[in-house]
């Protein structure tokens, strides 16, 4: 017996036997003899007789040889041809690969006797029942792997196929049994609708089913259908293997093929002798033959499998993934000696045919899935093992509220650089981008939306340098306050002095008083406001003021009184006072306008700011809502946040507004400033001049008078002073713009002030007229004084 291939694919010829079936006791034998021993190929030689050639045109050979894989002679017992013929088939069955063993002869021959087995011995059993018991014994001597068996039995009688083994009935009819079809797939393989797989777990079971099936054949078989002797039975064991906890599983089948009889309808010439050529009775083997033909020429491309349901089935086994085995089954009588020579030829083309028997392995998906989720454990272990930490599937909350902060840190850093590095967890950065989604969905919704959202943003940049501006403002606000404040009341006390002063007239001069007076109370007053660097401010600027509005007094020394009604009435003679006072209840309110709106400016921006708290809590309940019940609804626009967000807007439009009303306020109030600056300015250089003139008109008077020898060089450096004052003013007046940034606010008063500056000459050289008057020249003094002691401190807070 020839061995099991083992290797995945065997190249091998359909192996042929011949069965001579025992001669009937009134047959007459033919003549033929067999040849052979076990290494080679048997032959068979068939001697046609004589007599049968004589009368007719003698073309006929004598000897016809044939050769076989094996010829079993009549003697040849069951057990004999089981072990020759089917059970290295049965081996190449269980090792995984599909196997044929079909029988072809004429009716009578012996197919089913040797297929099946003879009805009246247990010896006689025939291939099928011992190829059963022969793999049931193999499966339970194997341990090593899990099998499981099923059979089947198809009838095909007249190109239908029948279900022999259909359990619910006992067929009467061959009619009665389940139709069987063939189903071909995409890939062209072959399917048997309706044929059943009857699982047979030990040899019992299946010979119950081979019972069955053998019972229903020949129920059905009348004598109208002749079934047995034109009816194609292939009994079918299917095995399925696998080694435990592989995925991998073979499955096989073996075909037991019990074929019509092969018989042809013999054409009688004249004479009655039979003719060479006959037609088989049966039109599925004409068809086979020609599979068989075409199989056994080379480069045909072409097989005809599909001309009938019997080669259709056996296509695996003509010629394709198959070891297969035919046994020619001879009745060697006189009679039927032209039969068994068509059987022999026929199975000579068998022998030429090559079958290329595959092993069936196949991955069951079930197992796939249970090795891969071991696989995977397996990973995940040594994953843990790696990093040293157990990874789990689903990511923790608080690794995903790091997530969104590191995603929104992310998305608003406007760094072209910036990355967004969650580390090597494909988890993190499937999350990323699920986010990272989300809200682009989010942002969708609503184009109109994102864009509001986008310029609140810029808004809110805006508003922050809105804020700071708002700041500065507010500041420059209050100081413009403390000094309006100080101005009116300065002006209100002058006012008062001068015409205290006038009523002193006559009670002798008392200005130098007066003036320290004035200047104490001022600076007194000036101490109110509660910020020090402010109070020093304001002492400086009321300190200036003096050192504007009583200068002309001052310098009038002896005519101190005169010089200030002097001043008065030139005040009143040259300045547009009504323009000043104009501006000045403007400025007044102007400012009380720009302190209104900077204190509703401050109540919208606390407003917004409270609506901004108020969305963030929002935000903070609708994320706690989304751990505790997570629900589609939490990834939708929350409409309260989205009314927040409106009035957030609104604000902002009113905040703005107002804003820029402030700006257009400022610049206004600056504006005045400046033409108060630039009247007093003239009108104190008009003054110096005019008062200059009296001057040295005095002078001339009383040339006397003065003591120093520079006296006449003092007022041209007065004037020269005054106008290099006045020059400068443009030039060094600080305009603060609303967009500019103070640096140095604390400065502001005095650099946006220059009458302060202006106020100030280098005048430590400058040489001041003395009336020689005690009383005049002591208020001279005291302004000289009072004068430096501003210039020094206005010399280091310029520092
Ligand atoms: P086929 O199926 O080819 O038509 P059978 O197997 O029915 O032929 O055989 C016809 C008869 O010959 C049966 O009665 C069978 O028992 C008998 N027979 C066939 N072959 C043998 C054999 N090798 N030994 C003994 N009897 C046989
Ligand atoms: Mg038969």
């Amino acid at each position: 017996a020839a061995a099991a291939p083992r290797s995945a694919m065997v190249k091998e010829t359909i192996r042929v036997y011949a069965r001579v079936k025992p001669l009937g006791r009134r047959q007459q034998a033919g003549i033929y003899s067999v040849d052979g021993d076990e290494k080679t190929l048997s032959s068979l030689e068939i001697i046609v007789p004589r007599e049968l050639a004589d009368g007719f045109v003698n073309n006929k050979r004598e000897s016809y040889k044939f050769k076989f894989q094996k010829i079993f002679d009549q003697e040849a017992k069951q057990d004999v041809v089981f072990d020759s013929i089917a059970k290295p088939v049965a081996e190449c069955v269980l090792a995984g690969y599909n196997g044929t063993i079909f029988a072809y002869g004429q009716t009578g021959s012996g197919k089913t006797f040797t297929i099946t087995g003879g009805a009246e011995r247990y010896s006689d059993r025939g291939i099928i029942p011992r190829t059963l018991s022969y793999i049931f014994d193999q499966l339970q001597k194997d341990s090593s792997k899990v099998y499981t068996t099923h059979v089947s039995y198809l009838e095909i009688y007249n190109e239908c196929g029948y279900d022999l083994l259909d359990p619910r009935h006992e067929a009467s009819r061959l009619e009665d049994l389940p139709k069987v079809t063939i189903m071909e797939d995409p890939d062209q393989n072959i399917h048997l609708k309706n044929l059943s797989l009857q699982q047979a777990t030990n040899e019992e079971e299946a010979l119950n089913l081979l019972f069955l099936g053998d019972t229903n054949r020949m129920i059905a078989e009348t004598p109208m259908n002749q079934a047995s002797t034109r009816s194609h039975c292939i009994f079918t064991i299917h095995i399925s293997s696998k080694e435990p906890g592989s995925a991998t599983i073979r499955r096989s089948k073996l075909h037991l093929v019990d074929l019509a009889g092969s018989e042809r309808v013999a054409k009688t010439g004249v004479g009655g002798h039979l003719l060479t050529e006959a037609k088989y009775i049966n039109l599925s083997l004409h068809y086979l033959e020609q599979v068989i033909i075409a199989l056994a020429e080379k480069n045909r491309s072409h097989i005809p499998y599909r001309n009938s349901m019997m080669t259709s089935v056996l296509r695996d086994s003509l010629g394709g993934n198959c070891m297969t085995t035919m046994i020619a089954t001879l009745s060697i009588d006189k009679r039927n000696i032209d039969e068994s020579i068509s059987t022999c030829r026929f199975a000579q083309r068998v022998a030429l045919i090559k079958n290329e028997a595959v092993l069936n392995e196949e991955i069951d998906p079930r197992m796939m899935i249970v090795q891969l989720q071991k696989e995977i454990q397996e990973l995940k272990d040594e994953l843990a093992l790696v990093t040293g930490k157990q990874r789990t599937s689903e990511l923790s909350q608080e690794e995903l509220l790091q997530l969104d902060e590191l995603i929104d840190k992310f998305l608003e850093d406007n760094d072209p650089d910036s990355t967004l590095d969650v580390g090597a967890d494909m988890r993190k950065i499937k999350y990323c981008f699920i986010r990272v989604k989300q809200l682009m969905n989010r942002s969708k919704i609503s184009d109109k939306k994102l864009l509001s959202q986008h310029t609140s943003e810029q808004k809110d940049s805006n508003k922050e340098a809105g804020e700071e501006e708002l700041k500065k403002l507010k500041e420059l606000l209050k100081q413009r306050d403390n000094e309006i404040n100080i101005l009116v009341n300065m002006l209100k006390k002058e006012k008062k002095k001068a015409q205290d002063a006038f009523f002193q007239l006559n009670a002798a001069s008392a200005g130098s008083a007066v003036l320290e007076k004035s200047l104490s109370i001022n600076l007194e007053e000036s101490q109110s406001p509660s910020n020090c660097s402010s109070l020093k401010e304001a002492k400086d600027f009321s300190s200036s003021i003096h050192t504007l509005l009583f200068l002309p007094r001052q310098t009038g020394g002896k005519m101190s009184l005169g010089c200030l009604e002097a001043f008065e009435v030139f005040k009143q003679e040259h300045a547009d006072n009504i323009t000043i006072e104009d501006n000045k209840q403007l400025l007044k309110q102007r400012f009380a306008e720009a302190k209104c709106l900077g204190e509703k400016l401050n109540e919208v921006r606390n407003k917004i700011n409270h609506l901004k708290g108020e969305i963030t809590q929002r935000h903070i309940q609708r994320a706690a809502l989304a751990v505790s019940s997570p629900s589609e609804e939490l990834n939708m626009l929350d409409p309260v946040e989205e009314k927040l967000r409106t009035q957030i807007e609104e604000e902002k439009k009113s905040y703005k507004a107002m804003f820029n009303r402030l700006k257009g306020l400022k610049v206004e109030i600056e504006h005045l400033q400046h033409l108060m600056e630039k009247v007093n300015i003239k009108l104190q250089k008009d003054f110096e001049v005019w008062w200059s003139e009296e001057a040295i008109n005095l002078q001339q008077e009383k040339p006397e008078m003065v003591s120093s020898p520079n006296t006449a060089t003092v007022y041209p450096q007065f004037i020269k002073s005054s106008q290099h004052l006045s020059t400068n003013s443009s030039s060094e007046t600080t305009r603060v713009s609303p967009n500019e940034d103070p640096a140095g606010k604390n400065n502001s008063i005095t650099s946006s002030n220059p009458t302060l500056k202006t106020r100030t000459p280098a005048s430590s050289s400058t040489s001041i007229p003395l009336t020689g008057d005690s009383q005049a020249d002591a208020d001279i003094l005291a302004f000289i004084k009072a004068r430096q002691n501003i210039l020094q401190k206005k010399g280091k807070s310029c520092q």
